[in-house]
């Protein structure tokens, strides 16, 4: 099929949930990826904070051969080397003690709702059913992860959706203490919030939370989809710091690309879980659990995690140094940094097309920069220049 008759018959045969500009992928090589007309893209997005080490890795894609022409699925029904070796990888680098894998964000978000409440019921606490989770967050569009997700659009057209979430203001310590309550199974948060517009908590904050949790006997939930697995320089968002959560999801990087989440917890979360109460067919299978040691293990060394932060102070002094009366803020951690502006990103992710600059936008006015994690230096140059003069543009 030639681009048009894709794009064509993308109208007819696709649900339109999603809006895409005007030219088909292809293939990507390194952080750069092509259409079907020989164009080349600089990748600021990474498949929104999925590709950690861009396109056609070898190591990757020997890690995936691998994997396909070993033993695909299984089920969960019987045991796998990969599977337990990703998940003690994952305890050993981790404030955790148990995994439980899902495939997806929201799935694991929804485990964590399930596992917290179950903690409580256990402990024959069964009036907590309760979260807060906070103003601009993102945790998904399942029932149970869009009730904790702060968007009227997103979730009006669907109540009743999961009750008992009440809202938050980030960053604002007061705000949680009013709204926790004896009913409160935990609260839930990203480190850094994602799609609200590149907002890190602040270590206070984060501190402040512990210690308020641990009086009030609420759990804390942090979800680091998006913001963890080295996306921070640090392994985890949360290390900067200091701050443990009892249950934390993660996805969207771990396989490099594939489909994959987990939830960790600790002990005292798991051993409220009993054999039958939750469960997935696809979920941490020996296929993609073996990709997924083999990102991990990479990404998760010391000096690629150097190498993320260097990159990242690196995006946001250049990006600080732009000069255009459009800039609002610069803000973020290692390699996920926002440019807040005082016009629609929208506007500038089209303009980006032109340029050859693949964007990614979060909320209104914020350009979202989340490329993948072996993003260089020169990289970054690249990306600064057509963002510059894509801003000097504007009319
Ligand atoms: C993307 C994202 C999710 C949802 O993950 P899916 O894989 O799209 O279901 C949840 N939380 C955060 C912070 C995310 O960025």
């Amino acid at each position: 099929m030639n681009p048009q008759e894709i794009i064509q018959a993308e109208k007819q045969y696709i649900a339109h949930t999603y809006v895409r500009p005007p030219f088909v992928l292809t293939r990507g090589e390194g952080v750069y990826v092509y259409d079907a007309d020989g164009k080349k893209y600089l990748d600021t997005a990474a498949g929104i904070a999925v590709n950690a080490l861009g396109y056609n890795d070898p190591e990757l894609v020997k890690a995936i051969q691998d994997g396909a022409a070993g033993l695909l699925h299984t089920s969960n029904l019987f045991y796998t080397e990969s599977q337990v070796k990703l998940a003690q990888a994952l305890v050993e680098k981790s404030f955790a003690d148990k995994v439980y894998f899902g495939n997806t964000g929201t799935e694991v978000v929804e485990a964590a709702l399930k596992f917290a409440r179950k903690y409580h019921v256990e402990r024959g606490d069964t009036a907590r059913k309760n979260f807060v989770a906070f103003r601009g967050s993102f945790h998904g569009r399942t029932m149970g992860s869009l009730a904790a997700t702060d968007s009227e659009k997103y979730q009006a057209p669907f109540r009743p959706l999961m009750p008992g979430v009440s809202f938050a203001n980030f960053n604002d310590l007061d705000s949680v203490r009013a709204a926790i309550t004896d009913e409160t199974a935990a609260i839930i948060l990203e480190p850094v919030q994602g799609e609200g517009g590149v907002y890190p908590a602040s270590d206070e904050f984060l501190r402040g939370l512990r210690a308020l949790c641990n009086e009030r006997g609420a759990l804390i939930i942090f979800d680091e989809i998006q913001c963890g697995v080295g996306r921070t320089g640090k392994l985890w968002a949360y290390e900067h710091s200091g701050v443990a959560p009892d249950l934390m999801t993660v996805a969207k990087p771990l396989a490099g690309g594939l489909p994959i989440g987990a939830l960790l917890m600790t002990d005292a979360v798991a051993s409220a879980m009993h054999v039958g109460e939750h469960g997935t067919t696809f979920g941490g299978g020996p296929m993609i659990t073996s990709v997924a040691l083999s990102v991990f293990n990479r990404v998760s060394d010391p000096n690629f995690l150097a190498h993320v932060t260097e990159t990242g102070n690196y995006l946001m002094e250049r990006l600080s140094e732009i000069n255009s009366p459009h800039i609002k803020e610069v803000r973020g951690r290692g390699l996920m940094v926002g440019v807040e502006l005082d016009i629609e990103a929208a506007k500038i992710r089209t303009a980006g097309y032109a340029h050859g600059l693949l964007l990614i936008q979060a909320r209104e006015k914020v350009v979202r920069f989340v490329p993948p994690l072996v993003f260089q230096k020169s990289h970054v140059d690249e990306l600064v220049e057509k963002f510059g003069a894509i801003l000097a543009g504007v009319q």
